[in-house]
C-alpha cells in the first residue's frame, strides 16, 4: 500500500511525468520558450473550458482567481447575488463583500440543493436590472454537492447580470461547457482535476464580462486582468509566473487530452459510484443523498454516531497512509470526505476504501469485512460496461 495515498478534495496526486516536468531548469520568462508555453497552454485550457472567450493563467491558488473574478468586473456598491450552500459559496460572497459589493446571499443549508426557484423569483423581480452579478460554486467541495449549473444558466436567461462561477473542483472532471452555458467568468485551480500541484489558477472571461471590466472600479493590482491581457499579447505574464508549474502544466494538459475528456469524466463518475457503493455496504449515509446532485470528484459521508472523525482520519493515516478530509465549518466533526479527482487511480481509491473498512472496525464500528471493497469494485466494473445499446 502506498505511504501517502492522498484522497482529499485537493491537492490531488500528480502523475510522475508532471512531477518530473516540475524539476525543469529555470529560463527567461520573457523569452521565446515561455511564449510558446503560455500560448499553447492557454489554447489547450480553452478546450478544457470549452470556451472561445479570453483565458488567463494566474500564479495563485484558486482563491486568487476567485478574487480576480470579483475585482475585475464590479464596482463598490453594486448588487451581487451569491448562491451559498457550502463553505466555498460563502467564500465568494465574503470576497465580494470585502471589496464593497452589496451582497445578498441566497442561502440553503450546507449539503442541500440551492434554491433555484428563489433565484428565478429574484431575477424576475429585478425589473430595473440592478443586479450586476451572480456568484455560484459549481462543485461544492465542502459538501460533495454538484450544483445544477445548467439550470442556473437557464434561469439566468437573458438577465444582464454576470454569471461568475467557481469550478475549482469540477473543471476537467465534469462536462462544463462554459460558452454554451453562458458563464461569463469561470475560475479553477491547478491542483484538482488538472493534474498539477497547487499554485496556478485559470480564469475565463466572456466578451460581456470584458466590457464590464472596462467600467469596474474595485481596486486591483496583482489580479488586474487588463494587465494580464496586455502581457499575454507579448506571450508573457505581468509578474514572474510560477515557471516550474507552467512547464508542468503543458505536460499535465497533454496527459489530460491523451486520456480524453469523455473518458476522464467517466472515470470520475466511476470513482464516485465506488465510494457511494462502499458507503452503502458499510451502512454509511452520504451527505448528498440524491445521486443526480452528487459530486463526481468529492464524496462526503456522515460519520456514525459512535465514531469521532478525527480518530478515524488518524487511524487511516497512521496505519494505512491514507489521507481523507474532515468536514469544514458547520459540518466539522459530522462528516468525512473522500476526494477522488485528478490522478487518483481506481486502485488507490479501493485501497482507501479498504483502509476505511479496517479503521472503522478497529474503532468498534460493526463491519462485515470485505463487503465495502467488493461493492466499490463492482461499481467500478459496472461503470466500465459500455452504455446500453451502444458498443462504440
Ligand atoms: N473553491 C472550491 C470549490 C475549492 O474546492 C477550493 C479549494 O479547495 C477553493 C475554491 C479554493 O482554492 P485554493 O485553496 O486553491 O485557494
Amino acid at each position: 500500500m502506498k505511504e501517502n495515498n492522498l484522497l482529499i478534495p485537493g491537492p490531488a496526486p500528480v502523475p510522475d511525468a508532471v512531477a518530473r516536468a516540475m524539476s525543469s531548469e529555470m529560463f527567461n520568462h520573457r523569452g521565446p520558450r515561455f511564449k510558446k508555453i503560455i500560448e499553447e497552454s492557454t489554447a489547450a485550457l480553452k478546450e478544457v473550458f470549452q470556451t472561445r472567450g479570453r483565458l488567463y493563467i494566474l500564479t495563485s491558488s484558486g482563491t486568487g482567481a476567485m478574487e480576480a473574478a470579483i475585482v475585475n468586473f464590479l464596482s463598490p456598491g453594486e448588487r451581487v447575488l451569491s448562491l451559498v450552500n457550502g463553505s466555498f459559496g460563502d467564500r465568494f460572497a465574503t470576497i465580494a463583500g470585502v471589496y464593497g459589493a452589496a451582497v445578498e446571499r441566497l442561502e440553503t443549508p450546507w449539503g442541500q440543493p440551492l434554491d433555484y426557484e428563489a433565484l428565478e423569483t429574484k431575477l424576475r423581480e429585478d425589473v430595473e436590472h440592478t443586479l450586476r452579478a451572480i456568484t455560484v460554486v459549481h462543485n461544492e467541495s465542502s459538501t460533495g454537492m454538484l450544483n445544477d449549473l445548467e439550470r442556473i444558466s437557464r434561469v439566468c436567461g437573458d438577465h444582464p447580470a454576470l454569471l461568475i462561477v467557481d469550478t475549482v473542483s469540477s473543471m476537467g472532471a465534469v462536462d462544463l461547457p462554459v460558452d454554451r452555458w453562458g458563464i461569463d467568468v469561470c475560475v479553477t485551480g491547478s491542483q484538482k482535476a488538472l493534474l498539477l500541484p497547487p499554485g496556478l489558477s485559470f480564469i475565463s472571461v466572456s466578451e460581456k464580462a470584458w466590457l464590464a471590466a472596462a467600467e469596474a472600479k474595485m481596486p486591483r493590482y496583482y489580479f488586474d486582468l487588463r494587465k494580464a491581457q496586455e502581457y499575454l499579447e507579448k506571450g508573457q505574464t505581468p509578474f514572474t509566473p510560477a515557471l516550474s508549474l507552467c512547464v508542468a502544466l503543458r505536460e499535465g494538459l497533454q496527459l489530460y487530452f491523451a486520456e480524453g475528456r469523455q473518458n476522464c469524466y467517466a472515470r470520475h463518475r466511476r470513482m464516485a459510484a465506488a465510494v457511494r457503493a462502499a458507503a452503502g455496504a458499510l451502512g454509511l449515509e452520504p451527505l448528498v443523498k440524491d445521486l443526480q446532485q452528487a459530486s463526481p470528484t468529492v464524496t462526503a459521508l456522515r460519520a456514525p454516531a459512535s465514531i469521532k472523525v478525527d480518530q478515524l482520519r488518524e487511524e487511516m493515516r497512521r496505519r494505512f497512509g491514507v489521507e481523507i478530509a474532515g468536514g469544514q465549518g458547520e459540518l466539522e466533526g459530522q462528516i468525512f470526505r473522500f476526494g477522488h479527482l485528478g490522478a487518483v487511480t481506481e486502485s488507490a481509491l479501493l485501497a482507501g476504501i479498504e483502509a476505511l473498512e479496517l479503521s472503522l472496525q478497529t474503532l468498534g464500528y460493526p463491519v462485515e469485512r470485505g463487503r465495502a471493497v467488493a461493492a466499490g469494485k463492482e461499481a467500478i466494473r459496472t461503470g466500465l460496461r459500455p452504455a446500453a445499446g451502444g458498443r462504440k
